[in-house]
């Protein structure tokens, strides 16, 4: 049995306790992180944490989180649990308060919980064969720049893509695509990159920022723009990027099979060096 970390405690997961007054369980007024683990080391923590900052400020949550306490209660989990390759899941919620829609004082505590999970993120099957995608409305809200745990439509929308066979959807916005449900979208055509700029309607991903730094460094041509579903029918090759795939190859969207359904040379050499920097970054 796992244990977890619940409010600077470690506990077996059948013991850790959550008020039914968290406002985590009655707004999804809470955000969250997923640092993945290589070699039984964290990947790419520091940047995790920034984002974790950033989307607490836009949040307004009042208490400011202790870096190197996150980063202790990480090894450790990590460490009590004998994960060598998996993830970190981290949520940090508003707190306890009774129910209102108007936030509670500043200064409630904050609910602090995270748990590991085992996964083999290197050398699985969909790195090998790739992952077929729909594309799907987005009708989520306009601020999915705050990594928060509001993931209902994106659960409906991987639900939706599963009941029709395929792995995942990418989600649209007037023909063009915003990004997956729990990932981002790329395109190769010829010799160029796309991926759609990070504003407020995407999650500026880490993997996303690591994977532009990549191919800046291998000298790839990189634009950073929206792109169709028809222009990203019509790519040589396309992937996803999360801290958890990497950088995983799209061979099918919608109905067309994209780089003859295997997994394209571009996106290989990318999902090497993407892999080559998150073990420069272990912390
Ligand atoms: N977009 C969405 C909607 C996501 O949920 C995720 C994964 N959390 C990503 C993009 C990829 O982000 P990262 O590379 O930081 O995992």
């Amino acid at each position: 049995m796992r244990t977890v970390y619940v409010n600077g405690e470690f506990v077996l997961e059948k013991d850790a306790k959550v008020s039914i007054f968290d406002r985590a369980f009655l707004f999804a007024d809470a955000v969250y992180e997923v640092t993945s683990v290589l070699n039984g080391k964290l990947v790419d923590f520091d940047n995790h944490m920034k984002r974790l900052h950033r989307s607490m400020k836009e949040l307004n949550f009042g208490t400011k989180i202790k870096e190197k306490e996150f980063l202790e209660f990480h090894r450790k989990l990590v460490s009590l649990n004998k994960i060598n390759e998996g993830i970190v899941y981290l949520q940090v919620s508003r707190g306890v308060a009774e129910r209102d829609f108007a936030f509670p004082p500043s200064d409630t505590e904050l609910t602090i919980t995270a748990f590991t999970q085992k996964k083999k993120l290197i050398d699985n099957k969909t790195a090998k064969e790739g992952i077929t995608i729909i594309t799907v409305d987005d009708l989520r809200w306009k601020r999915c720049d705050i990594k928060t745990i509001q993931l209902l439509y994106p659960s409906i929308a991987k639900t939706e893509a599963m009941k029709k066979g395929a792995d995942d959807a990418w989600m649209t916005q007037n023909g063009y695509i915003m990004e997956g449900t729990s990932n981002n979208a790329w395109i190769i055509k010829g010799k160029t990159i796309y991926t759609r700029e990070a504003d407020n309607l995407i999650l500026s991903g880490i993997t996303r920022r690591a994977v532009i730094e990549v191919a800046m460094k291998l000298n790839y041509k990189i634009i950073h723009k929206q792109f169709t579903v028809q222009e990203a029918e019509n790519a040589d090759e396309a992937f996803i990027t999360s801290a958890t795939a990497f950088v995983t190859p799209v061979v099918k969207i919608n109905n067309t099979r994209i780089s003859k359904e295997k997994p394209g040379i571009f996106t290989q050499s990318l999902r090497e060096a993407c892999i080559q920097q998150a073990l420069a970054t272990l912390k």
